[in-house]
């Protein structure tokens, strides 16, 4: 066999070979359709070079007129014009396709990303692709190494459009970037978000009306109805508890920082206490331990609102006579405020959904306890907002423990600061 004969063939079984490795890999790892189709469009893209590199001085050599070498000819031109067909392929997806070597400069890159990011042809082929994208969200994410896909953020190319990147890595330390316009579910979240503000503030001032007047209503007027309007006004309440819930979610949900206040811990777990104590009603043992003199630094209101969710649901989720720790100290690298219950616990595959708005584990007992389904929402929102997680352990039937967990640079030595101000001798 000559070695025309091999480069010829060599080439495009490695072209199905790529594609088909590159399904098997994407399908593997369950990457989605574009991504399989984009990785394996960019190994076409490489390929083709390649082929065409290889097997043009051969389709321009002098023909002779041997027929396996016609049927040679023919052949490669077959497959040369597939391969053209796949690159044209690649060329009209939707998403921006980037090819990038090891260096990061750009090898090849579609229509898409002319149009997202800004690219331009041939002008942009060889350059560095941090230089193109200089000044964006995308640039950064790239000097970081991309390692996480970056949602949301505006098109390089198109400040009214919004985009997901993903890198990937591909073939011989080259990279591919992909970036999807995701415009339409950044209105469609927009408008979701919106809608619920303006319900839950439509409904705030008849709801207070109504509440009112169930106020005003004395049940020794007419002692029949009595049970009923005791119903109707805990009914009433907890309508109030939602919209305030839901107003609550919309504000943090459309903030993207908190005001940098000195939270003071010590009376802020105090007053947790004491909120803990008046709504357990002597039915809990409640205790606290303050294992750190550090501060917070962050939203004085916010922070409250998580931590007293956190304990009402201790309250709320353990039987009487049982146990509820609440705690505040330091690990290295950061602090944590935790609420430990000997409670009825949280069967696991629940666990990684209870911050999704009105999850419940039960429903009756999160509706009977008084619950409205948005006080783990809230608490995940309000730790996003200070660079903090929401850690959560649980065991059914013996209890659980739910961690709020800061970084260092959130804490502020409380001690050192009082005595700066003259507070302390
Ligand atoms: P709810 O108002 O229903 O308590 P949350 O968002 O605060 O809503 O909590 C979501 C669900 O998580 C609750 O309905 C409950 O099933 C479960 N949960 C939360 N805290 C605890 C806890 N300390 N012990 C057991 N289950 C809990």
């Amino acid at each position: 066999m000559s070695d025309r004969f091999v480069t010829t063939w060599r080439l495009p079984a490695a072209c199905a070979v790529a594609l088909l490795a590159a399904a098997g890999v994407g399908l593997l790892v369950g990457a989605t359709l574009p991504v399989i189709a984009a990785v394996a469009v960019a190994e076409t893209v490489v390929l083709l070079s390649l082929f065409r590199h290889k097997t043009r001085p051969m389709l321009q050599s002098p023909a002779t007129s041997h027929p396996e070498h016609d049927r040679l000819m023919t052949r490669t031109r077959r497959i040369a014009s597939r391969l053209r067909d796949l690159r044209s392929a690649a060329g009209t997806l939707p998403d921006a396709v980037v090819l990038l070597d090891h260096g990061l400069h750009v090898r090849w890159f579609n229509h898409a990303a002319e149009d997202l990011l800004g690219l331009k042809r041939p002008r942009d082929r060889g350059r560095s692709i941090a230089e193109l994208l200089r000044n964006s969200e995308l640039a950064e994410w790239l000097a970081d190494g991309g390692r996480e896909p970056l949602n949301d953020v505006t098109a390089p190319g198109h400040p009214n459009r919004h985009v997901t990147a993903t890198l990937l890595p591909f073939g011989s330390r080259q990279r591919l970037l992909l970036a999807r316009d995701t415009s339409h579910l950044t209105r469609l979240e927009q408008i979701r978000r919106d809608f619920v503000a303006n319900v839950s503030h439509e409904l705030r001032t008849p709801l207070t009306v109504i509440h009112g007047y169930l106020e005003l209503l004395d049940p020794e007027d007419v002692p029949e109805l009595a049970p009923v309007l005791d119903e109707m006004r805990a009914q009433s309440k907890r309508m109030g508890q939602i919209v305030e819930d839901l107003l609550t979610l919309s504000r943090l949900e459309t903030q993207d920082h908190v005001a940098e206040e000195h939270v003071q811990m010590s009376p802020l777990l105090a007053s947790l206490r004491k909120e803990a104590e008046a709504l357990s009603q002597g039915r809990h043992t409640i205790s606290l331990d303050v294992a750190t003199p550090y501060d917070l630094l962050g939203s004085p209101k916010d922070l409250h609102s998580a931590f007293s969710n956190l304990v009402s649901n201790a309250v709320r989720y353990t039987p009487t006579g049982g146990r509820i720790a609440i705690r505040w100290a330091e690990f290295e690298g950061g602090a944590r405020f935790s609420v430990q219950d000997s409670g009825f616990g949280i069967p696991a595959a629940h666990i990684a959904r209870l911050t999704e708005r009105f999850y419940r584990v039960s429903s009756s007992r999160s509706r009977d306890s008084g619950g409205t389904g948005l006080g783990l929402s809230i608490v995940k929102h309000v730790l996003n907002l200070h660079q903090a997680r929401l850690a959560i352990e649980s065991e059914p039937g013996k209890g659980s423990t739910f961690a709020c967990v800061f970084g260092s640079e959130r804490l502020i030595d409380g001690a050192r600061v009082q005595e700066a101000a003259g507070l302390h001798p």
